[in-house]
């Protein structure tokens, strides 16, 4: 018996497939979000890496902005509590959790056994989000997988001052015109993202740790260390970042397929 977990977010879809014992044995990530063929061509690829269709999948959870549209899903699960259930199936001590995501960022707070206590959240702008990472990335005409590499390379961060994207976009192309290196910019650019990030998360209230990260933005290793600096505190990432929130949903799937 298979379960399956697929999480429809603004930027990308991910999907991740559990067996009866909640083992993980296949996931995918297409860079396509809601309203396109990214839901479609992401099951395609999991199910291509156990050679199964639907008829072999028992329950489907979907979370994320896109989930009410899916119509292969049994239920919906806010993306909240599957970010925090897959999260917490890997790192069960998280007290604290950073979800940064292509157009919003949350912070949530989980209780003992991985509980969602409580969470604050930023979507109404692109500053602090993937997005912002996206649009600055065009700029330096690097690709998004690079910044953490370059963020490595850094001397002296840049300073961007402007929170909105648009006006930090004009920033940064007047750091790239006075001849700065685009390793500062991009560790300048981190900072800034960091600086908002934990605004977000001290709404929470006194930071318990430990303090851990989820979505795609956490597998920007550049952003991960800008954030360790601002708030002081150690950051975890599990391996598969961006899936914890399919991850939780396939959990909650499985859960659903044992009850019947
Ligand atoms: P959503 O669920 O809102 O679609 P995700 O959690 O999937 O968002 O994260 C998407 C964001 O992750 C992108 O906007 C991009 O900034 C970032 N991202 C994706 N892949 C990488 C990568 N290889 N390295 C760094 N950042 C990445």
């Amino acid at each position: 018996m298979y379960a399956l977990g697929i999480d429809i977010g603004s930027t990308a879809t991910k999907v991740v497939i559990v067996d009866d014992a909640a083992f993980v044995k296949a996931s995918a990530i297409c860079d396509l979000g809601a309203g396109t063929s990214g839901a479609d061509k992401a099951v395609a690829d999991a199910f291509s890496q156990l050679g199964i269709a639907w008829d072999d999948i028992s329950y489907t959870v979907a979370t994320g902005y896109g989930r009410q549209r899916f119509e292969r899903a049994n239920k919906q699960v806010s993306e909240l509590s599957c970010h925090a259930k897959g999260l917490a199936s890997q790192l069960p001590q998280t007290r604290t959790i950073i979800d940064i995501g292509g157009q919003d960022a949350k912070a949530l707070r989980l209780g003992p056994g991985g509980m969602l206590e409580n969470f604050v959240m930023n979507e109404k702008c692109a500053a602090g989000t993937g997005r912002f990472l996206d649009v600055m990335a065009r700029v330096l005409e690097s690709d998004i997988s690079q910044l953490g590499e370059l963020d490595a390379q850094a001397r002296v961060p840049v300073e961007i001052s402007s929170t909105c994207t648009v006006f930090a976009e004009s920033e940064v192309i007047s750091h790239l015109a006075a001849g700065e290196s685009i390793p500062d910019i991009v560790a300048g650019i981190h900072v800034s993202v960091a600086k908002r990030t934990v605004g977000l998360v001290r709404r929470l209230g006194a930071v318990e740790g430990p303090v851990a990260m989820s979505g795609g933005v956490a597998r920007n290793a550049g952003m991960v260390r800008a954030l360790e600096r601002e708030l002081g505190m150690e950051i975890s990432v599990p391996p598969n970042c961006q899936l914890c929130g399919a991850l939780g949903a396939a959990l909650y799937a499985i859960e659903r397929a044992h009850r019947g």
